[in-house]
């Protein structure tokens, strides 16, 4: 049975009523029997049919035996730390999710865990930073926004063989391209809000394991901390993630096609796309997934500030915005929106240089895609031709 077929069909039919979509049980308590006595449902926090039904596709989807849905993908992150105790440290990738490096460092290390940041692409860094107090192992691949590839099998290879938990961010792939509990990770989180919601409607976290006593306590967590997701929400997943493989389909031939136009613009420096040849972790995305994904990420030559910040104000299909992962395509500057609080030269150290621009390719027809960005390219030229010495004082830019 292929993929599609298999999740499909993995959605259960309603017993009580025939229902084909899956009821929304919008209810906050049960009732019982006798004191103790009912249904397996007591009290919707603790447990509630219609999430119940989100975690076990999606716990199938991802290879696992548990899943547990939250009311964001921080706050799966967060049930995931919280499996560590004081003292204990976490090796996690450097180009981390900013909400993530945010509840790592200015929560979670006030809490007395230890983080240490390194390249994971080269999983030897991994291997080198290893300490008898590292607990987890933390990566993202691709990773945001210059869509580094980390080698999912290596690294578990090496959390294997030194006692550490290896969790895997599997937003940007998404399981239609990867599954990395196959690949030997012990725990897989996803913010929902992306590809598994698929239509930028829903806030939802995600986390999965094939492992029952890890997946017992996170949900003791999810329930003891309760930060779950609502029964219209795991809903809104569920509905999402029927067409997941449809969907993904379509950002990834489009995703590919722009990768490609804008590899050949002259106004490009350079187009971070795993799919294609040039992007140095090529060869383990191709092996690790089953394509490349959504993601684009472009910088522009003479990497200028301004000009970006024209291009992305300057598309029509391609909306101005933060997030990633829906059906409607997206356009963001990471200098000026999500890594505008990072200090400039730690940012650039990082590869996300002034000029650089992302998007998150959607299901639209690829040509208009590509129409939308030349219309966009022809008006930064248009700013370029009409400023004087642009490449030898930017300052100088003038927009009309
Ligand atoms: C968006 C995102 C998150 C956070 O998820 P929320 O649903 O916004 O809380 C975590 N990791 C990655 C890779 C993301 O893109």
């Amino acid at each position: 049975m292929s993929n599609a077929t298999q999740l499909l069909q993995s959605i259960p039919v309603d017993e009580l009523t025939g229902a084909l979509s899956v009821p929304i049980y919008q209810t906050s308590t049960f009732v019982q029997e006798a004191p103790g006595v009912n249904k397996g449902y007591d009290y919707s926090r603790t447990n509630n049919p219609t999430r119940a039904t989100l975690e076990k596709i999606i716990a199938e989807l991802e290879n696992g035996k548990i899943g547990a849905a939250f009311a964001s993908g921080l706050a799966a992150i967060d049930a995931v730390v919280k499996l560590l105790k004081y003292g204990d440290e976490i090796i996690a990738v450097d180009d981390i999710y900013g909400g993530a490096y945010r509840l790592f460092t200015q929560v979670y290390e006030q809490y007395g865990i230890v983080i240490k940041f390194v390249d994971a692409s080269k999983p030897e860094n991994i291997f080198n930073a290893i300490s008898e107090k590292t607990k987890l192992i933390w990566i993202e691949t691709p990773t945001n926004p210059t869509l580094k590839i980390a080698d999912i099998s290596a690294i578990a290879k090496i959390a294997r063989a030194n006692g550490c938990l290896l969790c895997v961010d599997n937003t940007f792939a998404s399981p239609a391209l990867q599954q990395p509990i196959t690949l030997g990770a012990d725990i897989v989180v996803h913010s929902a809000t992306k590809y598994l919601g698929g239509h930028s409607d829903v806030i939802a976290g995600i986390v999965v394991t094939k492992d029952e006593s890890i997946g017992a306590r996170i949900k003791f967590f999810q329930n003891a901390c309760g930060a779950v997701l609502a029964p219209l929400d795991s809903w809104l997943v569920i509905r999402g993630i029927e067409t997941l493989f449809l969907r993904v389909k379509q950002h990834c031939i489009n995703a590919q096609i722009v990768a490609e136009y804008l590899e050949n613009h002259p106004l490009v420096d350079k187009v971070f796309y795993p799919g294609l040849k040039s992007h140095p972790n090529h060869n383990i995305a191709k092996q690790q997934q089953k394509n490349f994904g959504g993601v684009v990420s472009f910088s522009l030559k003479n990497d200028c500030l301004k000009l970006a910040e024209q291009f992305v104000s300057n598309t029509k299909i391609f909306k101005l915005a933060e997030s990633l992962g829906g059906v409607k395509s997206l356009i963001s500057h990471p200098a000026n929106m999500t890594h505008k609080s990072i200090p400039a030269e730690k940012r650039i150290a990082a590869g996300v240089s002034d000029s650089l621009i992302r998007l998150s390719i959607g299901i639209e027809e690829a040509d208009d895609l590509i129409n939308d960005l030349e219309n966009a390219f022809e008006y930064v030229q248009s700013i370029i031709w009409k400023t004087e010495n642009l490449y030898h004082d930017y300052a100088t830019i003038k927009v009309e």
